[in-house]
């Protein structure tokens, strides 16, 4: 029997229709608008479809859409002024800065900048402190898609086994961080891990964020475990250009009891996760009650 296939677009879409919902419901209560401030330096081309996707989507879910595009050789002065102009801007909610940024400037420095409240990728070092810790705070994009559809799947993570591969600041980390924070069993692995066949054989739940094409194999997966994939993979299959994750789907999918595909799984949950903190973070900033989205209620089945 095949696995149940885990639809991130249609998930992704009534994310985006409660933002939109709840944004519109708020703006006729108060007057106010979501804005949201996407900041990008230089001209990486992937950078500049995600830029221009997310500004999309947030006009699209009734947000104003802030983009401040800076030539690549921007100095960290000049950056870090537009980032605190726009901490102290009312109209803006959230800041992203669209990563990787140049090699001259400090990522760091430049996203521990940003003021934690308007922090909507949730890299800030407090945030990310806060997740570590348990307490609420803004929880990065992918992860926070990850967890939406795994909860759907899985009621209750208790007496479950995860097994995150990649341990990176914006994926793994934070992965492994909210399964531990829901009573989950945690293992990670990466590169410099030698037994993740025998790791994964152990888990009921596999997330990988590796950036290795069909780096998950059929044979390291525990029949009727649930498998997200996060990577983003450009290939030639056939001598056409192809996007795939790093799980062997068509393998994998034989033996997982549910799994997302690439496309159209974790990706355009990020963004609509990225709408549904920039709400959260309007709506903690102007005192309005904040409603957790969870996919239970916006069931697109
Ligand atoms: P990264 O390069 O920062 O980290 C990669 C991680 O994978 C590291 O921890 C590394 O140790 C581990 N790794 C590398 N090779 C491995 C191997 N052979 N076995 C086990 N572990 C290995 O990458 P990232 O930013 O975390 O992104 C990972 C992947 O997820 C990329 O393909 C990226 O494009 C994708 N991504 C997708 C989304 C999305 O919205 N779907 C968002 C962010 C990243």
């Amino acid at each position: 029997m095949g696995a149940q296939l885990i639809d991130g677009k249609s998930y992704a879409a009534a994310v985006r229709a409660g933002v939109a919902q709840r944004s519109a419901a708020l703006h006729a209560r108060t007057g106010l608008t979501p804005g949201l401030a996407v900041v990008l330096v230089g001209q990486d081309p992937a950078s500049e479809v995600y830029v221009r996707a997310k500004g999309k989507q947030a006009v699209e879910a009734g947000m104003r859409s802030f983009e401040h595009r800076l030539p690549a050789d921007t100095q960290a002065d000049d950056l870090l002024g537009l980032i605190h102009r726009l901490n102290d801007d009312p109209q803006v909610h959230g800041i992203l800065v669209q990563l990787p940024l140049p090699a001259h400037l400090d990522a760091r420095a430049v996203i521990n900048a940003i003021s934690p409240a308007k922090d909507v990728d949730g890299f800030h070092i407090s945030n990310v402190g806060m997740v570590g810790t348990g307490q609420d705070a803004i929880v990065p994009c992918t992860p926070l898609g990850c967890m939406m559809m795994l909860r759907h799947h899985h009621a209750d993570f208790r007496g479950l086994t995860a097994l995150v591969i990649g341990h990176s600041n914006i994926v793994g980390k934070p992965m492994a961080r909210l399964l531990l924070n829901a009573d989950c069993t945690v293992m990670v692995a990466h590169k410099s891990s030698t037994n993740i066949p025998e790791l994964a054989r152990m888990a009921d739940i596999v997330v990988v964020a590796a950036g290795v094409p069909g780096l998950v194999r059929a044979e390291w997966i525990k029949p009727g475990a649930t498998v997200i994939d996060v990577g983003i993979n450009r290939i030639q299959r056939d001598g056409k250009p192809a996007l795939v994750g790093d799980v062997d789907f068509e393998n994998v999918r034989h033996v997982a009891g549910a799994i997302t595909p690439v496309p159209g799984g974790v990706g355009p949950m990020t963004i609509a996760c990225l709408l549904a903190n920039t709400l959260s973070a309007f709506c903690h900033q102007n005192g309005l009650e904040d409603q957790p989205l969870l996919l239970d209620e916006q069931d697109p089945t």
